[in-house]
């Protein structure tokens, strides 16, 4: 038999079906009945099982359709009723279990009392499934959109902090920097050569802090990164000599800060100069000069 046109019986049996909650043997004629053509049942079975999907997996927020709780509501109002006087029958029975004048009604009751009571049952468990999927479904989503800003948060946070971090580092730096550069400024027989950018390298600029006390000197340049395979080598000039010091390590923008210590052959040196040599240095500089100065 096929229906026609689907009936608020059908809707039950179909969600109840979808939720799983149909008795195996209600479940196969259910079965069988959509396999022998019933369309309209079909239908109704795919509506239902793709209003439960929808509840539990939907990325958006999905109503359950208004039909659902209605049917539910009306089916459970009307089947408490008789299942209260079943329940004062059964009360009943049980205040006199021992009488035998009433035998011929305990068969009779038992199975029907039962059968509303499983009924009854069904539809509290498939309004407490559908509750649970709506239900579990705003916790999740509720609980993930909290997690996502508290990531969000921290994220940000972090990126904060690194930046603080950073701001703090080159500040203590330049502030260490600075220091060391006073610290020489301050003896009286410090001496100072301005460090000027060559043909070549125009741009290039510094200045050699020479702390004759201690032999050392603090080179500071605003250079380019030297090329690969290359490094900048300084030179003391004397009217006798040209006295490698040392090579240049430039930062990653080019910058030079460092001590070097001064050989005692460079004692009476009056000029500073700056060479780009081969990767360990020369013993005599090479020409273009990259920058250069007096010592005055
Ligand atoms: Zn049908």
């Amino acid at each position: 038999m096929k229906h026609e046109r689907a009936t608020e019986e059908i809707r039950e049996l179909a969600s109840l079906y979808a939720l799983g909650s149909l008795t195996q043997h209600e479940a196969r004629s259910f079965e069988i009945h959509m396999r022998e053509g019933c369309t309209v049942c079909e239908q109704e079975f795919r509506r239902f099982a793709r209003t439960i999907a929808e509840m539990g997996f939907a990325s958006e927020e999905v109503p359950a359709p208004d039909y659902i709780r209605d049917l539910l509501l009306a089916r459970i109002e009307r089947e408490h009723q008789p299942a209260a006087s079943d329940a004062a029958q059964s009360h009943a029975l049980e205040a006199e279990p021992s009488q035998e004048g009433d035998a011929s009604a305990v068969p009779a009751a038992l199975p029907r009392q039962k059968k509303e009571k499983s009924r009854i049952l069904t539809w509290v468990l498939a309004a407490a499934l559908i509750l649970l999927a709506v239900g579990s479904y705003f916790l999740w989503k509720s609980l993930q959109d909290t997690n996502n800003q508290l990531r969000a948060n921290l994220t940000a946070a972090r990126m904060d902090f690194e930046e603080l971090k950073k701001e703090v580092d080159s500040q203590k730096g330049e502030s260490a920097e600075l220091r060391q550069v006073l610290a020489i400024a301050h003896k009286p027989e410090a001496r100072i050569a301005r460090l000027i950018g060559q043909a070549e390298t125009p741009d290039f600029a510094g200045a050699i802090l020479w702390d004759r006390q201690e032999n050392e000197c603090l080179v500071i340049g605003s250079f380019l990164p030297a090329p690969q395979g290359k490094v900048y080598q300084l030179w003391y000039f004397s009217a006798a000599a040209k006295i490698p010091v040392g090579l240049l390590q430039t930062d990653s923008r080019g910058r030079v800060f460092m001590k070097l210590p001064v050989p005692q052959e460079a004692a009476g040196a009056t000029a500073v100069v700056v060479t780009l040599e081969p990767d360990n240095g020369s013993q005599n500089p090479s020409t273009p000069y990259r920058a250069a100065g007096r010592i005055d």
